[in-house]
């Protein structure tokens, strides 16, 4: 914040008030939402906004869900130089062919919040994991006719940075999961394939209202 301030005067010049001296408007916070003015644009309410505008970030493939509510979005802060927005994202797998596509419209929605410049920053570890997905998220996912991934069943070594390296999906150690059919809610359901419109999805059918969804796979 200080240093967006002008740095004009010169020695001959009256000496500057004392900035650190200078009590805090109580009323500052009510600004954030103002347009951008080096006077209020603190670097708390710019971050403040970058999180709104990247809250309206929806999911490539999966337009329902934010890239918050599905936890690609880890963080939002200021590099170093104090202005540009560094943007966390990790990608659901490694590949994703929506990455490009996620950084993209980050970037657009942070500029037309007035928020350039920004960088997005590709976070590996620790690995994405369906458990990120929000509650929000989840029914979002099961009001668009996808049931929700049910809890990872390795989640103890998930916040280490060392992974062991696995051939079996992790879903598949688990014991059979019982998936809820989004629309009536029935527990009588049957997998149809491994895969549906993406690898991450599981093609299901319901046994009672006989209608066919896709399940996200909890990894
Ligand atoms: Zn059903």
């Amino acid at each position: 914040m200080r240093s967006e301030l002008p740095m004009s005067a010169s020695p001959a010049s009256p000496s500057p008030p004392n900035l650190q001296a200078l009590p805090v408007s109580p009323f500052a916070p009510a600004f954030a939402n103002a347009q951008p003015d080096a006077a209020v644009d603190t670097p708390a309410a710019r971050l403040a906004r970058a999180w709104r505008a990247l809250d309206a970030v929806p999911d490539p493939e999966i337009p329902v869900v934010s890239i918050r509510d599905l936890g690609i979005l880890r963080d939002v802060t200021l590099a170093p130089d104090g202005v540009t927005i560094e943007v966390a994202i990790t990608p659901t797998y490694s590949g994703c062919p929506a990455m490009s596509q996620i950084e993209e419209d980050a970037g657009r929605a942070l500029e037309a919040a007035g928020l350039a410049p920004w960088r997005v920053r590709t976070v590996l570890a620790p690995a994405w994991t369906t458990d990120w997905i929000t509650d929000a998220g989840r029914a979002n996912l099961r009001a668009y006719g996808i049931a929700p991934p049910g809890q990872c069943a390795s989640t103890i070594a998930r916040d280490s940075i060392v992974q062991p390296l696995r051939f079996v999906p992790r879903a598949r150690q688990a014991r059979p999961e019982v998936v809820a059919c989004p629309r009536c809610g029935s527990v009588h359901t049957q997998e149809l394939s491994r895969f549906a419109s993406t690898a991450c999805k599981a093609l299901y059918r319901c046994l009672d209202c006989r209608e066919p969804f896709d399940y996200f796979k909890p990894y």
